[in-house]
């Protein structure tokens, strides 16, 4: 016999005992179905030592101690006077001792649908028995008068509820039968307990597959925002009811926020609990009554009956599980998500404090990944979060969780690890992984990411391996990209540091706390200043005279390099003029600085001064003027007004030579770390190439950072236009600058050695 038959059955006979008007009847006519239904030789009614009703045996002529017997062994096979073998199978009513018990001839045994058929009759037939009952209790309490008319209110009360009750079984049993979605299942059980019990609120809960002490809602009826969605099992009369697989009342000095009742019975799949009806009223004063606590236990018995069906049980596994599942992943990746890292994260320490081993945290941060989701679209963002994802799924091994924390952030616990150089080396197995060109939406595209690493002590707490690999992220970002690092405890400090500067920064712009000092650009074929840089810092009140990278990148981030950058312009624009005609200004922006006001702003600041544009050179980083169509409008409007402009660290970006002809550049100032590779042949090569294509592009060339003259000499023979470096002269202060008009920079022994100046 089909489960999917089982509510449909279970509907019927209700139904027929509903009908039914004695005590006797009833009891045989429900025998008499159940026979029939689950194809049973005999069903008798046990109660105590007695047999009510029996099928299958002429009237008293059956084996009432057998029968009384097998009601008690539950189930098996014995032999039966008159049939041989059978076997046999009994249910329980709610009531004690009352037990329904069928037998089959043959050997075939019962099966569990037939099991869960039986016991659900036997439930109902207890609910009827008890309605019955009440009734007849009721009858014998009035006087004839009374009792008449009450009777009759009564009676059609209790049909026209029954018939409701009815009516509700079969609209939910027709949903399963006819396959039904899954919603509409639930939805027809919420609403018919609603109604049947006059309740403003109904909740369907189910014991979380993955946790069986925590009860999910999976339907509900009315507004439930001040019920949790996890309950834990136990907790208020939904959570008891589970437990206590019985009906529970809510005791009143115990319920939800908000309610004056509530009551909850038990949902069993196959007999066994696995959630909870549970219906309550807001309204004041109300409580629930006997007859509406039996509606409740017979509508949840059906209910039951419903998620046991294959399909439907089916279904409500996968939506538990997919619930489940959605809250603890990554939605775009199906990665686990920053919730399920941190569960895994608690679990994974509190197996280290009890049986310490090495765990350590990766933090992964892909560089510029703002840029890529900018300029290619996000949907090429997505693809290639896609492909990250499954790359580093890759890489690292099955123990390992690997999660996305959000946005282009991932991390990768590590929780079976022989020594901490483990988790260096799978760092940079990462970084190596993801160098190989990604290909989103059919174009290549080179990834690189920081990685910031943490590795456990068992005094620590699992969210600060969190925070530490995150803060340790931050330094490889910093560091320039592309990289991992291990975090050490000095980070915190730093990271302190640069929370007090962001906070006394403004303030000391305000305060006129910033200077300015400038570094000569020497003309190598005279040796004479050709343009001072105005180079900021900060004289900090109790940590001295602060340096640009250590305050820089905070402004850069924190909104205050606008400001920043307009006090610098300010104070050496009015220098500038002081200075002989020939001499020129050149002064940083930051890319955050390049917005489209600035050209006004900087036209101002010259007007103010009265310093010609020609004498102010603009210096910006290269990989900004090549990537960033606005930034690119505001530096040719600066160009427009007369001012110059240098790319500045020229050949640490991404740009490529022959593009630079198509830039509105006057300058080209070729980056230290060339100048310092000049010695090597290699670096001989590259320099010379940058110079060469510079000048072919009618740039005029600079060499930063010249310390040896060596270096010098070097690029002279390179035909390099300018010097700027500690060799010709440190950054000098304001009024150090005027000492180094009108003289040769370039020392003695360079003059000697290649005949310059
Ligand atoms: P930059 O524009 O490349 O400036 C040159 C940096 O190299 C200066 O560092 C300078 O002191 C240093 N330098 C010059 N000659 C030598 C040398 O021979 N050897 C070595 N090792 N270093 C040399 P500083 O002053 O620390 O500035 C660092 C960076 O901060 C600058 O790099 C520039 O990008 C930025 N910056 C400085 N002032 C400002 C400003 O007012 N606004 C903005 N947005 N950025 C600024
Ligand atoms: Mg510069
Ligand atoms: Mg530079």
């Amino acid at each position: 016999m089909a489960v999917q038959w089982a509510a449909e059955q279970l509907t019927t006979y209700l139904a027929a005992l509903s009908a039914t008007g004695d005590r006797a009847t009833m009891l045989r006519c429900a025998v008499d179905l159940a026979a029939e239904s689950l194809e049973a030789e005999v069903v008798a009614y046990v109660e105590g030592e007695d047999v009510p009703a029996v099928t299958g045996y002429p009237s008293g002529r059956a084996p009432v101690g057998t029968l009384v017997e097998l009601a008690r062994a539950r189930s098996g096979a014995v032999d039966l006077p008159g049939l041989g073998t059978v076997t046999f199978h009994s249910a329980g009513l709610d009531e004690p001792g009352a037990r329904l018990v069928a037998a089959r001839t043959g050997t075939g045994s019962f099966t569990d649908d037939d099991a869960t058929l039986l016991r659900g009759m036997a439930r109902v037939l207890g609910l009827s028995l008890r309605a019955s009952e009440q009734l007849r209790h009721e009858r014998d309490r009035r006087t004839d008068s009374e009792r008449e008319a009450a009777d009759v209110r009564d009676l059609l009360r209790s049909v026209e509820e029954r018939q409701e009750l009815l009516e509700r079984l079969t609209r939910i049993q027709r949903s399963i039968t006819g396959q039904a979605p899954l919603h509409e299942v639930l939805d027809s059980i919420v609403v018919g307990a609603r109604e049947l019990t006059d309740s403003e609120i109904v909740v369907l809960r189910c014991v979380d597959p993955t946790d069986p002490t925590t009860l999910v809602v999976v339907a509900t009826h009315g507004d439930v925002s001040m019920l949790p969605r996890e309950l834990p099992v136990g907790r208020w009369a939904a959570g008891r009811s589970f437990v206590e697989d019985t009906l529970v009342v809510g005791d009143p000095d115990n319920l939800p926020e908000g309610f004056s009742a509530a009551m909850g019975a038990p949902v069993r799949e196959k007999g066994v609990p696995v959630g909870t009806l549970t219906v309550g009223s807001v309204t004041p004063g109300r409580t629930y009554t006997r007859p509406e606590q039996e509606t409740l236990s017979s509508f949840a018995a059906h209910a039951s009956l419903a998620l046991s069906e294959a399909h439907t049980a089916e279904a409500l596994r996968g939506a538990l599980d997919a619930a489940r599942h959605d809250a603890l992943h990554d939605v775009l990746t199906g990665l686990p998500n920053r919730a399920l890292l941190r569960d895994r994260l608690d679990h994974a320490s509190a197996r280290a404090k009890r049986n310490p081993r090495d765990m350590a945290l990766l933090f992964l941060d892909i560089d510029n990944f703002k840029h890529i989701n900018d300029s290619l679209g996000h949907d090429a963002g997505d693809a290639l979060l896609v492909s990250v994802a499954r790359r580093l799924s890759e890489l690292v091994r099955p123990v390992d969780t690997i999660a996305r924390l959000g946005g282009d952030e991932f991390a990768v616990l590590i929780e079976e690890m022989a020594s901490e150089a483990e988790a260096e080396d799978l760092a940079n197995r990462l970084l190596h992984g993801l160098a190989e060109p990604v290909e989103v939406m059919g174009r290549q595209v080179e990834v690189s990411a920081s990685v910031g690493i943490a590795v456990w002590d068992t005094l620590g707490e699992a969210h600060d391996l969190l925070s530490n690999a995150d803060l340790a992220m931050y330094e490889a970002k910093r560091a320039g990209g592309g990289r991992g690092v291990l975090f050490e405890p000095g980070m915190h400090e730093r990271t302190m540091a640069r929370l007090d500067i962001e906070h006394e920064l403004r303030p000391a712009i305000e305060s006129g706390q910033l200077v300015v000092h400038y570094q000569p650009v020497v003309e190598i074929s005279t040796g004479l200043v050709s343009t001072f840089e105005a180079l900021v810092r900060w004289q900090h009140p109790t940590r001295g005279l602060l340096g640009p990278n250590e305050f820089i990148p905070v402004a850069e981030s924190s909104r205050l390099i606008r400001a920043l950058g307009d006090e610098v312009l300010r104070q050496a624009v009015a220098e500038a003029v002081t200075w002989p005609a020939d001499v020129h200004l050149a002064v940083n922006l930051s890319p955050r600085e390049l917005t489209p006001d600035l050209p006004d702003r900087v036209a101002g600041r010259l007007a103010e001064a009265g310093l010609v544009p020609q004498r102010l050179t603009v210096e910006v980083t290269e990989g900004l003027v090549m990537a960033d169509s606005d930034a690119f409008a505001v530096i040719d409007q600066l160009h427009g007004l007369g001012v110059r402009v240098a790319i500045d660290d020229f050949g640490t970006g991404y740009s490529s030579l022959s593009r630079l002809r198509s830039l509105p550049v006057d300058i080209l100032k070729v980056d230290q770390t060339f100048v310092r590779a000049v010695n090597t042949n290699d670096g001989l090569a590259i320099i010379g190439a940058i110079l060469a294509l510079g000048k072919a592009s009618g740039l005029a060339t600079v060499a930063e950072g010249v310390e040896t003259p060596g270096q010098l000499r070097a690029l002279t023979e390179l035909g390099c236009d300018y010097a700027q470096g500690f060799l010709l002269s440190r950054p000098v202060t304001q009024t150090a600058v005027r000492e180094l008009f009108g003289s040769s920079l370039i020392p003695a022994q360079c003059v000697e050695a290649v005949g310059l100046g």
